[in-house]
This record gives structure tokens, sequence and C-alpha cells, in this order.
């Protein structure tokens, strides 16, 4: 991996706490392979409980002198930190796919969308604006104030390596909290260049800890039971959201929570279906399926079913699975065994419920964690993948005949993260698009991602907003200040 890079440095084999590298005090470590090809590219230090929380006392013990700084301070450091990450976009993305799988061109993009965060939220920085409310007595005025919340802890999933971490780290920092970070035992080496690179920006000794280990559960309870944290942000499975909001209660800790979805994609009969087709593939088959936000049930209308099958499978067959960094690749390899597992388990229950394949339908010639691009028609919702999210390259077709039959399926799941329809009529899309139960509907786009829109769910997709003016709230508190005069 390393003779790929210009600078080789930027893959870490040691933790950064408190400002430092180090290694796990008694010199355990955990590999790191590469999904694509099954070799460990790197060893990272296996951190104990006891070593994270000395991240934390070190965070404590920056977070309120970086506070105390201008805003403008902070945001020229994050911004010096935003051009370091773009100089070595192509060595982050390298990095990224060796660990994660995913094409290159798509880490590229991973990269300059992380980065973005950083960039946008050091300019919000400047303005956490307060307020002033005109007093309930003659002799009182009211204000009120933003602060940080202080230090928070974050845990992060394997699929976006740089940018859930970069979601998170973003708003903290500008706010004037601290942050400490355990990336996925998958993909440490993404979230460690970027401490690298924070480092050489200037960002303060101990702001930014970037704690690797594969204990996940003690960790997570570092988090939730050290008093000094004082705000936990979660990307994962909803499952592991719940042990985390349950843990997290008894310290009354704020949450940030980004956590599974089952994105409905609806394609009404007025669609342009090649839109349709292109936004399905972008939404379906990024990162292979492997994203919180990805289509997981296409619902057709009748009158469009057959012709947007044809042109969707055309598409599908026109993918091309491969190594990540191999020119030309759009589809990697899955993170891990257990995730061709589920996509095979999604497939079998459908087929045994009667739906037929119209492509793919197999693990890949490749071997290993290759997995064929599947398309599989006639899905009803007795299937598991109508309640499930793959999380892999399965796409199910559903047909429906009525606009508010299919508003009620697409509804009829305990998440709501993301979801999205094509329709050109213009109270149709307006009617739609209020009716449905999600954070984020993208309408005629397959592509919701950006910085100055806020990203979260409702339901059990979560808690908290990422990204735009809002995404800052989330790590700062709010002060009411009542002077008598
Ligand atoms: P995924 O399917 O993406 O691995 P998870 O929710 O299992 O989703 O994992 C997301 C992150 O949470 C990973 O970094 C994982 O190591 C971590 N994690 C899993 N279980 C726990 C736990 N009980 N406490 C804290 N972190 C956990």
């Amino acid at each position: 991996l390393k003779s790929m890079l210009k600078r080789p440095d930027l893959v870490c084999e040691a933790a950064f706490v408190s400002g430092e590298w180090v290694s796990a005090e008694n010199r355990a470590n955990f590999e790191v392979t590469n999904p694509a090809r099954g070799d460990v590219i790197a060893v990272v230090p296996d951190l104990s409980r006891a070593e994270v929380g000395k991240a934390i006392s070190a965070a404590e013990k920056t977070q309120k002198p970086w506070a105390a700084l201008a805003a403008k301070k902070r945001s020229k450091v994050m911004r010096k930190w935003f051009d370091l990450l773009m100089e070595n976009q192509e060595d982050l993305a390298i990095i990224m796919t060796a660990e994660q799988g995913k094409p290159l061109a798509e880490a590229r993009g991973e990269v300059a969308y992380g980065a973005s965060f950083i960039e946008w939220f050091g300019e919000e920085a400047k303005r956490v604006y307060g307020e002033t409310i005109p007093g309930h007595m003659a002799d009182k005025r009211i204000t009120v104030i933003k602060q940080p919340i202080g230090v928070a802890a974050g845990i992060t999933p394997w699929n976006f390596p740089n940018a859930m971490i970069a979601r998170k780290v973003a708003p903290a920092l500008a706010a004037g909290c601290a942050f400490v970070v355990r990336p996925a035992s998958q993909t440490p080496l993404s979230a460690l260049a970027m401490a690298k690179l924070a480092e050489e920006a200037g960002v303060p000794k101990g702001l930014f800890s970037v704690v690797t280990s594969n204990a996940a559960e003690e960790i997570g309870k570092e988090f939730c039971e050290n008093h000094i944290v004082r705000k936990l942000t979660f990307t994962g499975s909803t499952q592991v959201g719940r042990i985390l909001l349950r843990q997290a209660a008894d310290q009354v800790m704020k949450c940030s929570m980004e956590l599974g979805g089952n994105a409905p994609f609806i394609v009404f009969d007025d669609a342009d279906l090649d839109a349709a087709v292109e936004g399905a593939i972008a939404c379906k088959f990024r990162n292979n399926g492997q994203t919180c936000v990805c289509a997981n049930r296409i619902y057709v209308q009748k009158g469009v079913y057959d012709a947007f099958a044809a042109k969707f499978t055309a598409a599908v067959e026109a993918l091309r699975v491969g190594d990540g960094l191999t020119d030309g690749t759009t589809l990697g390899p899955l993170i891990e065994a257990k995730a061709i597992d589920k996509v095979q388990t999604h497939l079998d229950d459908a087929l045994a419920k009667g739906a037929t394949v119209l492509t793919g339908g197999k693990p890949h010639d490749l071997g290993g964690l290759f997995f064929e691009p599947t398309i599989i028609s006639n899905a009803t919702k007795d299937m598991a993948v109508s309640t499930d999210e793959t999380f892999g390259p399965f796409a199910p077709l559903f047909m429906f005949e009525d606009e508010d039959d299919v508003i009620f399926q697409a509804n009829d799941t305990i998440f709501g993260l993301a979801s999205y329809f094509y329709a050109k009529d213009l109270s149709r899309v307006t009617k739609v698009a209020e009716a449905l139960e999600y954070g984020i509907v993208g309408v005629n786009t397959g592509i919701i991602s950006t910085e100055v829109a806020p990203f979260g769910g409702v339901k059990q997709s979560g808690l908290g907003r990422e990204g735009s003016s809002h995404g800052i709230e989330d790590y700062l508190e709010m002060k009411y200040i009542c002077v008598g005069v």
C-alpha cells in the first residue's frame, strides 16, 4: 500500500491519543485487511478502555482553551485541515479503497465530501448566533447564548471511513468541543490519516484523538460512563444505537444517532424512466449497496414496470465488478463474509416466496467477497428485504398500482432515513414528498448527500442532524441569561 502513495507516512500504524502517536501499552494490535484481496495491509494498536480514558482526559484539558479562541482562529485551523485533506485527496482515496473496497472514484468523492464538512463547519464557527428576547418585565433583559457541550465522543462505521468521522468532528471542533473517535476496526487507516493531517494543520494536541480498538463494547461503555464525556455521536445500526442510548441514559448524555434505514425508491407512471434508472443505479449500487441511504425497496407503478425493469437490468449488467483499485471498476467487494451471507439470505428468502431473478443472483466468479449485482422481480411485503436493510448489491422490484397504497407501503417500516421518488406531476410531487415519513426525500434524484443540507432520520433511524447550520446545534448548549436592571 505504502508504495502506491506520494506520502507513505499517511499509512499510520499507531493510534493518535492526546496528540501523540502511541502503541497499546500491552503492545496488542489488530490487523487491517483489504477486502478485495484478503491480504493484511497494516496492523494498528488495540487500545484498552483505560487508554481511551486517557484520550478523554486530554480532550477535557484542551477543550476549554480551544473554545475560548476567537471563532475565526478555530476557523483558520479547520481551513488549513481542509486544504491538507484536499492536497492529499489521491493518497487518502487509495488508503480508503485498500481498507474498505469501494472503487477509487468513489473513494476520491468521499474524501472531497468529508473535507467539505471541515470547510463548511470551519466557516460556520463564526455564525453561532444567540438571541435577545424582549423581557417579561420592564426591569428584565433576556439573552440566549450558545456554548460548546464540551467533550464529544464518536463511534463510526466502516462504510464511509472518512466522511462519517468528518461529519462529526467538523461541527464538534467548530462549536468549540473536543472530539474522541473510535473508528470501525475494519477501517481505521482513513481515520488515522485524517488525524495525521489534523496534526499538521495545527489542531491542538488532544483536541482530536483517534482511538483504534477491537473492543467495541468496552470502548462504548467508556464513552457512556466516563463523566467527562457530555455528548455521544454514533453512526451504525439501529440495534447498536439502542444499546448506546440505554447506556448513555445513566449520565443523561446528549446523543446524536445516525442509524439504519430501509429506503423506498418509487417510480411513478409519469417518471422520466431514464433518469429513474440512473438514480436507482446511483442510489442502490453506490458503495456496493452498503450505505444507510441506499434504496432497499424499489416500487414501480404497473404501467411502467416492464419498461423500467428492462432498462434497469441493462444498466446493472453494464456495471463492472472488481478490485476498487483497478481502472473501470464500478462495484467493489463487500466488506466481510457476513455481508455476503446477508445478501444471500435475502435472495434465498425472496426466491422461496416467489420472486424471480432478472440479473445476477449468485456470488461473483471472482470469488472472495464479490457478489453479482442482482435484481429480482415480483418482490412482496412478506419477504425479509421489505423490512430489513440488505446493505448489499440486491435490488428488489415491487409492483404497485395506486399512489396512496405505495405511500402506505413506503411508510410501513420502523425506519425513516432516506426515501426517493420519480414523478413529474407537480401536485403529485408535492403530495408524496409531504406524505413520506422520512428525514430525507430525494425527488427525481438518487443522490442527496451534501454538507449544506441537514442529513438525518426520523422514527428508529435516528436522532439529530448532520450538515447545514442545524448540524452544529447538536454540539451546542443553549444558555438563557436573565439580567435584572
Ligand atoms: P455495522 O453493521 O456497520 O458494523 P454496527 O452498528 O454493528 O454496524 O457498528 C457500527 C460501529 O459501532 C462499529 O464501529 C462497531 O465496532 C461499533 N459497535 C458495535 N457494537 C458496539 C457496542 N455494543 N458498543 C459500542 N460500539 C459498538
